[in-house]
């Protein structure tokens, strides 16, 4: 273990608060002043956060709030379980996030939010949703559990980091994110102080003081420990981030000429933190045999995300069919995650290349 965790360990074992200690505030204080002066309001995981954020909305029940096709559950899995309608709109082939034209055909009188997702570490089209949302009143979240230090240029000129953008944005801790605990963990950003103060106020039971109520709220908190390693882990994120595009770049370079398969495009508006490289395999038929293939090689892959969300038993209830999403259907059955992370040897990603080409017959 890296001595610094090893030293925050120990200094939480000694300090004993092991719920809302010191090292609570001081990370989220330090992960706002990272992301360019946002509030950072922790709870317990990047799931538990789209909750609050949809709580601190408090829309009607069975107001709807539309998310991407193509995403991990857990983004309308909140909205779900609060009595609200996920309305589901597909994607863009080549960046994977959602289609503001999708949304705008979504849109009713009952939309109440719309959940933008910043898959695998690369801004949505923030220009265009942020223009939807404000045109009718309804307002944006963003699922930042992935692009945790990406930033997103406006057309004005205004740069933002992802998750501050929208009334509300969520991230998520999970050991495998970009910034990622030892176990779970998660919070929210805003750059409304009031609205900060609320979501505070639902992940710690609804309460405005100890034993005093106010709402009905969650008990959802950062562990004194994990915020504690985050502090440390956080020091490293820049680094960590700047490895991955690194990786991202000899992977662009490598395979961008190889016929059968995509690299993922890069939005010119958005940075790419690379919380995976994801490629499209041309012909869908072929993505089982590459993934063997490098499987055999020694190689791990991973589908993000093998069946759409209405594809999902949990939500058939929704009513959708089979081909009603084209784009995240299609998506499903032909992307593939390459190995991305930082610590990735220049020796061990020539060999992957490698691979990857003789599959393709480079
Ligand atoms: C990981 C993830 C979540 C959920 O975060 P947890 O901390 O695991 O609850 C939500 N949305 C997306 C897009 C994710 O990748």
């Amino acid at each position: 273990m890296q001595p610094a965790l090893a030293d925050a360990l120990r200094e939480t074992m000694a300090g004993a608060a092991f719920i809302q200690g010191p090292a609570v505030g001081e990370f989220t204080t330090e992960l706002g002043a990272y992301l360019g002066g946002a509030h950072v309001v922790p709870c317990a995981n990047g799931t538990d956060a789209l909750t609050l954020a949809l709580m601190s909305l408090e829309l009607l029940a069975g107001a709807e709030v539309i998310v991407p096709a193509f995403t991990y559950v857990a983004t309308l899995e909140a909205a779900a379980l609060l009595g609200l309608r996920p309305v589901l709109a597909d994607v863009v082939p080549h960046t994977f996030n959602l289609d503001p034209t999708a949304v705008e055909a979504a849109l009713t009188p009952r939309t109440g939010a719309i959940i933008a997702v910043h898959l695998y570490g690369q801004c949505a089209d923030l220009e265009a949703l942020r223009r939807i949302s404000t045109q009718h009143g309804v307002a944006l979240i963003e699922d930042n559990a992935q692009a945790i230090g990406a930033s997103y240029r406006f057309a004005s000129g205004e740069t933002a980091f992802a998750g501050t953008v929208g009334e509300v944005g969520t991230t998520s801790f999970f050991p495998s994110k970009n910034l990622g605990a030892l176990g779970d963990g998660g919070a929210l950003l805003t750059r409304d102080p009031a609205r900060a103060a609320l979501l505070h106020q639902l992940a710690n039971h609804g309460q405005s003081q100890k034993y005093h109520h106010q709402r009905i709220g969650l008990n959802s908190r950062l562990d004194t420990l994990q915020a504690a390693l985050l502090r440390v882990k956080l020091q490293h994120l820049p680094a960590a981030t700047a490895a991955r595009q690194a990786v991202a770049a000899r992977y662009d370079a490598a395979l961008t000429g190889i016929s059968g398969l995509r690299v993922p495009a890069r939005d010119p508006r958005s940075t790419h933190v690379f919380h995976q490289y994801t490629i499209t395999v041309a012909d869908p038929g072929r993505r089982a045999d590459l993934q063997h293939f490098l499987q055999r090689c020694g190689v791990p892959t991973m589908i993000y995300y093998p069946l759409p969300v209405h594809a999902q038993p949990a939500y058939t209830y929704l009513g959708y069919q089979a081909g009603q999403f084209p784009v995240a259907e299609r998506l499903c059955a032909s992307v593939l995650s390459l190995p991305v992370h930082p610590r990735l040897t220049p020796e061990q990603q020539a060999y992957i290349i490698e691979c990857v080409g003789s599959f393709f017959g480079n």
